[in-house]
C-alpha cells in the first residue's frame, strides 16, 4: 500500500483500493476518536433521564435498551478508533474491536427503534417489527463473524436495509408525532454516509461521518424524549 501524503499532508493519506482499509494520518485518528467519545458520557446521562421519566415498566425497559444501544455505539467506535490509532503490534485486538464496532452499529439501529416499535400502537402486521428488528441484529452480526470486511457492498446493504426497513412499519403509527424528527435524524444518517464513503477525498471524512451520526443520533433521542417520555405528549399506550 502506498501511503505516500497527498496535497493535505497531515490532514489526509491517498484513498485506497476498495478491498483495503484506509489509513488515517495522525490528525484524522484524533479526530475519530475524539469525535464519539465526547458523546459517550451525555449518551449515558441522556438515556438514565428516559429511566427516570418513565411511568411504566415498558418505558423502563425501553429506556435501558436505548441505552445500552446509544452509549454502546459511541463506546465501542471510540475503543475501536482509539486500537486502531495505536495498533502496530495489536493487530488481531484491532480486528476483533473493529468486530465489535460493527455489531454495534446493528444493535444500535434496532435499539433506536425499539422505543417506537413498543411504546407506539402500530399496524396489525407492523407490531412484528418488534422482533424481527432484533433478528435482523442478528443475522448481521452472523455476517460479521463469517465474512467481516470480505463483501464490503453487501454489508452496506445490510446496513442501509435494516435502517430502512423498520421505517416503513414505524409510518403505520397511528399517532404520528415525531416523525418529521425521524425523517431528519434519517437524513442526517444518509448524508454522513457520502463521507463515510469519502476517505482519502476529504480530509477528516471519517470523523465528519461521526458527526453526522451524533446530529441522527441527538435528534432522534430529541423525539424519543419528547414524544415518548415527556408527560403530557399525549401518546396512546399501546395495548399490550
Ligand atoms: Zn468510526
Amino acid at each position: 500500500m502506498d501511503f505516500k501524503k497527498t496535497k493535505y499532508g497531515r490532514f489526509m493519506n491517498n484513498r485506497v483500493p476498495s478491498d483495503k482499509r484506509y489509513q488515517p494520518t495522525e490528525y484524522e485518528h484524533a479526530a475519530n476518536c475524539a469525535t464519539h467519545a465526547v458523546w459517550i458520557i451525555p449518551s449515558i446521562l441522556g438515556s438514565s433521564f428516559l429511566y427516570f421519566l418513565s411511568d411504566d415498566h415498558w418505558e423502563t425497559i425501553m429506556a435501558w435498551i436505548y441505552g445500552f444501544g446509544l452509549s454502546g455505539l459511541f463506546t465501542t467506535s471510540t475503543v475501536f478508533h482509539t486500537v486502531s490509532w495505536k495498533k502496530s503490534h495489536l493487530r488481531t485486538v484491532e480486528q476483533r474491536v473493529h468486530m465489535c464496532d460493527r455489531i454495534a452499529i446493528y444493535f444500535f439501529i434496532a435499539a433506536s427503534y425499539a422505543p417506537w416499535l413498543n411504546l407506539r400502537e402500530l399496524g396489525p402486521w407492523a407490531w412484528h417489527m418488534r422482533w424481527m428488528v432484533w433478528i435482523m441484529a442478528c443475522v448481521g452480526t452472523l455476517y460479521i463473524f463469517l465474512f467481516h470486511e470480505r463483501y464490503k457492498i453487501i454489508e452496506f446493504i445490510f446496513y442501509t436495509a435494516m435502517a430502512a426497513v423498520p421505517a416503513l412499519v414505524i409510518l403505520s403509527m397511528h399517532d404520528r408525532d415525531g416523525l418529521f424528527e425521524l425523517a431528519i435524524g434519517g437524513a442526517f444518517y444518509s448524508l454522513g454516509t457520502v463521507f463515510f464513503k469519502s476517505d482519502g477525498l476529504i480530509p477528516f471524512a471519517h470523523a465528519i461521518w461521526h458527526l453526522f451520526v451524533a446530529m441522527g443520533a441527538g435528534t432522534h433521542y430529541y423525539a424519543i424524549w419528547r414524544y415518548l417520555y415527556t408527560p403530557g405528549s399525549g401518546q396512546v399506550k399501546t395495548s399490550r
